[in-house]
């Protein structure tokens, strides 16, 4: 395999197979998932993948590395990247939209969505809706990548801080009731609670904060879509 110093960004095409993301064949080679190892997944359209080679990417997220089982004998390879995932809303690609109506029937939005849906959506942290970007966005100055390095950085130096104070971000009791309750509403299995509550963690990090409060909480509960 070719050593890069630089982080990989992976983008495989819909029509990938078992074989080509989690890695295989007759002669074992590391698959898409291997090769992003360190750096990014990105997964275009996620619903023209197969279901099948979306779900064996579950073992890998879970675990950082992919086992495979050849003749008796079994090889490991590093898999702990950053899985990337981009869909239409709907087939038609319009719901939801402030531009145009969406025209799909409501037998084509449940199938579609049930292609989404699943144990791999629920293993995904941050799901965020975009609207469609409109032409004189194009030139508007978003927040430059250079800036949100620094936030990230300071977040780390924050933490790091922490660390050698033996200091643990604990949650207020504010941030365990909206857990709790959200739990209780939306029937949350405890990987869910868990996911929550790491992404709560890092945005109270972000805050420069010493504990998660309840509006971190809050926060992290509007990254999860699926609920
Ligand atoms: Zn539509």
């Amino acid at each position: 395999m070719r050593l890069s110093r630089s982080r990989p960004f992976r983008s495989p095409h819909h029509s990938s197979t078992v074989a080509g993301m989690i890695g295989g064949g007759a002669n074992p080679e590391p698959g898409e998932v291997t090769l992003a190892h360190h750096g990014v997944l990105f997964l275009d359209e996620v619903g023209e993948f197969r279901r099948t080679v979306l779900d064996v990417l579950r073992q890998p997220l879970e675990d950082g590395r992919v086992s495979l089982v050849r003749y008796g004998y079994s090889i490991t390879y590093p898999a702990r990247c950053q899985l990337i995932l981009a869909a239409n809303p709907c087939p038609c690609g319009f719901l939801g939209s402030s531009s145009k109506d969406c025209l799909c029937t409501s037998g084509e939005l449940a199938s579609y969505r049930r292609r989404l849906s699943g144990p791999l959506l629920d293993r995904i942290d941050l799901q965020v809706w975009m609207d469609r970007i409109q032409a004189h966005e194009y030139h508007s100055s978003a927040e430059p990548s250079m800036k949100v390095r620094e936030r990230v950085m300071r977040a780390w130096e924050h933490l790091k801080a922490l660390d050698a104070d033996q200091e643990v971000i604990e949650e207020s009791r504010g941030a365990k009731d909206v857990l709790s309750r959200a739990v209780e509403k939306f029937q949350l299995s405890a990987r869910a609670a868990v996911r929550i509550r790491r992404v709560a963690r890092t945005i109270a990090v972000l805050a420069g904060s010493k504990e998660i409060e309840a509006h971190h909480l809050a926060e992290a509960l509007t990254y999860r879509l699926s609920l």
